[in-house]
């Protein structure tokens, strides 16, 4: 049995059982002394009935006598002592006596009701005639029957407080009080008791109604067993009812708290049964009501989380996949909006440059983000959006963390990309480069047809300018020389560092004459150029130029070799000057 249902039955117990045996018990004193009542108030009618029946019988004894005395025959057979003619007129009336003088006839009763007439003979004294009602048994029997006492009452004699049955001669004492129903135990047996006054001539004997006084408490039991029966079933009803409103209380609880422990442990389908109209039924419905709600919530987060998922998928794999800003940008704003489920954003990178994603103007709140690394930023954010949670915020606060980090590497990767591509002191094209662009040119020049130029050109005596002013001013001297390349050449053009003091001119859409022209300029220009160097002085330098014309059934070594072949004639040939190849 759980708990609920022991407490149950306590409640029960108390509210039931309880008050019902209380009242069964006060119920028992109320029929016990209403059922004494009763049967003191049939003692007292008995009695009455007794004492007007023996009341009657002592008149018409009384009238018998008078007419008795008035006849003259009577009065003859007095005057004569006639005792035979005495006799018979006795005999037809029971209980009489005749006294006159000496004569005595008919019988004295020791316990009897008497009344005297007297009468006078005609000449001589006369005497007296005695009505008596007896006292014996067949006497009490006979007022028994004419009161209608009840066959559970008996009749009997009581003198003083001596109660005494005149057949047996058995009797005994009896406990009275005033006015009072005694108590008197005759036989062995205890009897009720209702004494009334003397009513014999001699003796001072009086009746006795006795009943049992077991008859009360048989009564009494008979009573209490009926109502303890009734209360029985009362209590049976009420038990049964009890038990099935109990056990209906424990089941919903039961099947509440089942339902909590498997949700508890997950399996959100669990539903409770909803039986009646009632409160356990109201809270079933609510119960169920909320285990729906969390249902949805959890559906709803899950695809929250899917959708995070592959925003956050996609995103790194857009980062991942590219070192282009431009792309960055774009699937940085991109996967924002859509991990926020902003109506729209818009990223502005380092340069200005926008990108926008959804429809950022429809938004009611926006959000401003910038993209930093370090002390480098790398672009702002604004998402637009109806609302922005913090689980939300807290997702682009990552995301743009993430983002800044692979924008600064991109960053970064330019750099290296460039060094790896750009001379580090001159800003030109490296060698490498410097040979791609050529080749690059080459293809262009043999596939479409168009002229091809390259000039190689040497700076002249550049050791000494290092042995007489330092490695710093011959730098100075290298960079200047770019700064001239660069001013000189066209955007198509490429000016590379092919080595030590060495640079490289690819001149596509440029033939041999037009390259020579070119080369002469720009050798005019360095040797008028007073270069500054580190002590505040100024060096000038002068170069030598090689310069070959590509042609198309050519290869790049021989346009090398050919440009090299010019060079090494321009040096020979005393320097400062442009040779052409033949
Ligand atoms: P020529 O007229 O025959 O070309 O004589 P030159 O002295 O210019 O030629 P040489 O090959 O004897 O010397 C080249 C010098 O250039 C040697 C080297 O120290 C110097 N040099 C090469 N690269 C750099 C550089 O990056 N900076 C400096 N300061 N000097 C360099
Ligand atoms: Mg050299
Ligand atoms: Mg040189």
């Amino acid at each position: 049995m759980t708990s609920l249902a022991r407490r149950l039955v306590v409640y029960f117990v108390f509210l039931a059982v309880v008050p019902l045996f209380a009242g069964f018990l006060g119920f028992t004193a109320v029929i016990e002394r209403s059922e004494q009542n009763r049967v003191d108030e049939g003692l007292q009618a008995g009695l009455r009935a007794t004492l007007a029946s023996y009341e009657n019988e002592l008149v018409s004894a009384q009238k018998s006598a008078e007419r008795l005395a008035r006849s003259s025959a009577f009065q003859r057979a007095v005057v004569r002592h006639d005792r035979s003619v005495l006799a018979a007129y006795i005999a037809d009336l029971p209980g009489l006596r005749v006294q006159s003088g000496s004569l005595h006839i008919g019988k004295a009763y020791p316990y009897a009701g008497e009344r005297l007439v007297q009468f006078v003979g005609s000449n001589k004294p006369g005497g007296e005639l005695i009505a008596s009602v007896p006292l014996d048994p067949a006497g009490l029997r006979r007022f028994e029957n004419l009161a209608g006492i009840s066959s559970d009452e008996k009749l009997l004699l009581a003198q003083g407080t001596r109660v005494f049955n005149p057949k047996t001669g058995a009797g005994a004492r009896a406990n009275l009080n005033d006015d009072e129903i005694g108590r008197v135990r005759l036989a062995g047996k205890d009897y009720r008791v209702l004494v009334s006054h003397a009513v014999s001539a001699r003796g001072s004997v009086g009746f006795a109604l006795v009943t049992p006084q077991a008859r009360v408490s048989n009564a009494v039991f008979r009573l209490e067993m009926r109502v303890l029966l009734v209360l029985l079933g009362f209590l049976v009803i009420m038990g049964t009812i009890a038990f099935f409103e109990g056990k209906v209380i424990v089941r919903s609880v039961g099947e509440l708290a089942r339902a909590a422990r498997a949700i508890a442990r997950g399996s959100l389908q669990e539903r409770v049964p909803v039986r009646g109209h009632d409160e356990f039924a109201s809270l079933a419905v609510a119960f169920n009501e909320m285990t729906e709600q969390l249902q949805a919530r959890l559906k709803e987060l899950e695809q929250e989380r899917g959708r995070l998922r592959e925003a956050t998928l996609r995103f790194s794999e857009g980062l991942g996949v590219s070192h282009d800003a431009v792309q960055l940008l774009r699937v940085v704003v991109e996967s924002a909006v859509e991990a926020t489920q902003a109506t729209g954003g818009v990223i502005t990178g380092p340069h200005g440059e926008r990108f926008i994603a959804g429809e950022p103007e429809k938004g009611k709140e926006q959000s401003e983000w910038s993209l930093r690394a370090g002390r480098e930023n790398l672009g702002t954010l604004v998402l637009s959006g109806d609302h922005f949670n913090e689980e939300e915020l807290e997702m682009v606060a990552l995301l743009c963390g993430h983002a800044a980090v692979a924008l600064d590497n991109a960053r970064l990767h330019r750099i290296v990309e460039r060094q790896a591509l750009v001379d580090g002191l001159t800003g030109l094209a490296n060698r490498r480069r410097s040979e791609s662009a050529l080749d690059e040119e080459i293809v262009r020049a043999s596939r479409l047809g168009g002229e091809l130029t390259l000039a190689i050109l040497d700076i002249d005596h550049f050791k000494d300018v290092n042995d007489r002013y330092g490695h710093a001013a011959g730098d100075s001297v290298l960079k200047e020389l770019a700064l001239v390349l660069n001013h000189s050449l066209r955007e198509i053009d490429t000016a590379g560092r092919w080595g030590g003091e060495e640079f490289a001119l690819i001149l596509p859409g440029t033939d041999t004459a037009g390259g020579a022209r070119l080369c002469e300029r720009i050798r005019l220009t360095l040797a008028d150029r007073r270069i500054p160097i580190e002590d505040g002085t100024t060096v000038t330098v002068t170069a030598s130029f090689g310069v070959a014309g590509f042609v198309r059934t050519g290869s790049r070594e021989r346009l090398l070799a050919a440009a090299d072949e010019a060079l090494y004639r321009a040096k020979r040939g005393g320097r400062n000057r442009v040779e052409l190849a033949d």
